[in-house]
């Protein structure tokens, strides 16, 4: 079995889930007392969290290409960033490092091709959903089509996740808006929803929505046991 290599921490309330899906996948692939080899280097969301607000994503990906190499240093045969909006700066981690990494997007555009989604809404924080690195890389790479909320719609989405998802608070409130939010995009032709967002699925999950959710931590975890057991 291959060591998984994890960046968490961002926030540890969805790093939690990431630990719990990949020892599940583990024992249910393997079987018996089986359990994961993860080397995981946890991070200060604070820090982290100041400087995406800042615009300083360079001293972010220096933070987390040290930390991507102290997982390699303690036996990671490959690498996951447990955050959507951080593989903002995957590319400077993956040149600072000599494993591969596991792409959260891809992860998640390989279970749609397969399910034959073309038109998907894109639910994340403001930096995933507003910019290029994450949309272009499902159209581009996958040919998947990505709508997102409308503005203030998208402020209200980013502000749950760092308000209250990351901080542990699960709110009614907010899953019932997050729930009208979906209905509108799947009005415009989204035909599924990306969770976007490592934590989305800690507020809303598929017995609360008609419309088929994709939840990107699950499918990052289980691609992550699918090559740890290859
Ligand atoms: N975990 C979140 C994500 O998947 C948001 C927290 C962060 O900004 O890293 O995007």
């Amino acid at each position: 079995m291959k060591t998984i290599g994890m960046i968490g921490g961002m926030s540890w309330e969805s790093t939690s889930t990431y630990y719990r899906e990949i020892n599940e996948g583990i024992k249910n692939t393997l079987g018996g007392l089986h359990s994961a080899k993860v080397a995981l280097y946890s991070v200060d969301f604070d820090e982290i969290e100041k400087l995406q607000h800042a615009d300083d994503w360079e001293a972010t990906a220096t933070i987390l290409t040290r930390a991507g190499q102290a997982v390699e240093a303690g036996g990671a045969d490959f690498l996951l960033i447990c955050s959507n909006t951080m593989h903002k700066v995957a590319p400077q981690i993956e040149a600072g490092i000599n494993i591969p990494l596991i792409h959260i997007a891809d992860a998640t555009a390989e279970q749609l091709r397969r399910d034959g989604v073309e038109k998907v809404g894109l639910l994340g924080t403001r930096f995933t959903m507003e910019q290029d690195f994450y949309r272009d890389r499902l159209t581009q790479r996958f040919g998947i089509e990505v709508l997102t909320p409308e503005q203030l719609d998208r402020e209200f989405i980013h502000q749950v996740i760092y308000d209250e998802l990351c901080l542990g608070k699960i709110v009614d409130k907010s899953r019932s808006q997050y729930l009208s939010i979906m209905a509108k995009l799947a009005e415009h032709g989204a035909q599924a929803i990306i969770l976007g967002c490592t934590e989305i699925a800690l507020l809303v999950q598929q017995r609360h929505s008609a419309i088929t959710l994709y939840d990107t931590t699950r499918l990052h975890c289980a691609a992550a046991v699918r090559t740890a057991t290859a």
